[in-house]
């Protein structure tokens, strides 16, 4: 007797990981160099040296028991500290170490809040694009996922959709800006505009409506633009922050949960946050890296290679007459397929070993996503291929 829905996640490869393994074996064959793979969004700039002399000093420094013993199940003092301290200064945002949930990255510390949240009947809103682990994540923790329809071409909200699909059952929004896939940001206007109307729903309702703020893109964010601090503008927001692309840290899993005091039940909130990530096995987060996070929580990533990557990008494929979303944040292009099909055009892209992802699996067809955390090389290379493919 085998879970069928755990079976057939286990078993379907997503599309994104599809065309990465496709990719990997046709670099086998015609050689890396003649690959051109946009698919998978692993960071491409190293880690900041300071991580690194920070694994080192604590290797040298500090007993080896204490390095790689359990920490307490919500996270190191230390490390909650350390985060509490850089949120206050960057946003005054008043957050005390027993707010923050140190997470193995944003994939689990999602999984835990949608559990948290989710009571019988509930129903969870994502805003297209998204990143599609939300569907099984929100559908095993047991509560009903609903897509608010994409906003065409500018990728803020579609504020008129998201009054219409609430319901009692509502318990929460997911956001996620910088976006994955459209690298677009939410404007504070925009975030503004979606706190008052939640804000009258959940009087209306009478219970909270949450904004599940999933953030590893944070610190992603180019030519200044701002990205408001939610919990700021919306006080029932809980914050899934993730080191994994700011520190190029993926493969070490770390991150929080932030829960602000001020949101509605916050006290319970936390404690059904950490329940969840006690039932699902996720707690004491990598105690090596818990320690490099106390010692590095102020570092910000040097953006000018994923900068240089972006406009290059943007300014070849607009020159080339594709349309192509803002692109203020994150490592991604979400570009409007030339025909309107974008699983034909990545098919056609994929016989010239250029390899981009339909949009259909973010919640939003038509388009297809180019992620540029690769090599210049490899994007001065592709673009007469897509001038080709156009
Ligand atoms: N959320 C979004 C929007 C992502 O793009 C990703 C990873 O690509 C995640 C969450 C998961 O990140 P983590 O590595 O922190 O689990």
């Amino acid at each position: 007797m085998i879970n069928q829905t755990c079976y057939e996640l286990g078993s379907n490869r997503s599309c994104i990981r599809e065309l990465f393994e496709y990719g990997r074996g046709r670099a086998a064959v015609v050689g890396n160099e003649n690959v051109f793979d946009y698919s998978l969004g692993n960071p491409s700039i190293p880690a900041p040296a300071e991580v690194e002399q920070a694994i080192r000093d604590i290797l040298t420094d500090t007993n080896s028991l204490a390095i790689h013993g359990y920490t307490s199940a919500i996270g190191d003092l230390a490390t909650r500290q350390a985060i509490a301290d850089d949120l206050n200064d960057r946003y005054n945002a008043g957050v005390r170490p027993e707010d923050l949930f140190i997470g193995c990255g944003a994939a689990p510390e999602l999984v835990s809040v949608f559990r948290a949240l989710a009571v019988p009947g509930a129903e969870i809103l994502a805003v297209a694009p998204y990143f599609p682990e939300y569907k099984p994540f929100v559908e095993c923790a047991g509560a009903t996922f609903k897509v608010v329809p994409p906003d065409v071409p500018g990728f803020q909200i579609k504020l008129e959709a998201v009054e219409q699909m609430i319901t009692e059952n509502t318990v929460a929004i997911i956001l996620n800006s910088p976006n994955n896939p459209a690298g677009t940001v939410y404007t504070r206007k925009t975030l503004e505009e979606l706190a008052a109307l939640l804000t009258a729903k959940s009087a209306q309702y009478g219970h909270p409506i949450y904004i599940v703020a999933d953030e590893p893109y944070r610190e992603l964010v180019y030519g200044g633009v701002e990205v408001p601090f939610i919990p700021n503008i919306y006080p029932n927001t809980l914050v899934c922050y993730s080191y994994s692309k700011s520190l190029s840290l993926p493969g070490e899993r770390i991150g929080y949960v932030y829960v602000p005091k001020q949101a509605t039940d916050a006290g319970a909130l936390y404690a059904a946050v950490a329940g969840a990530a006690r039932a699902a096995g996720h707690v004491c987060a990598p105690s090596l890296l818990q320690k490099v996070i106390a010692r590095c929580a102020k570092l910000r990533p040097d953006l000018e290679s994923y900068d240089r990557n972006r406009r290059t990008l943007y300014e070849g494929l607009t020159a080339l007459g594709y349309e192509v979303a803002k692109p203020d944040g994150a490592f991604y292009l979400f570009v409007k397929a030339p025909g309107g099909d974008a699983n034909a055009f990545s098919e056609k892209a994929k016989q010239k070993d250029l390899l981009v992802v339909p949009g259909d699996g973010f919640g939003c067809p038509g388009y297809f996503r180019v992620c540029y955390c690769v090599s210049y090389d490899m994007i001065v290379r592709s673009l007469p291929v897509f001038g080709q493919l156009i």
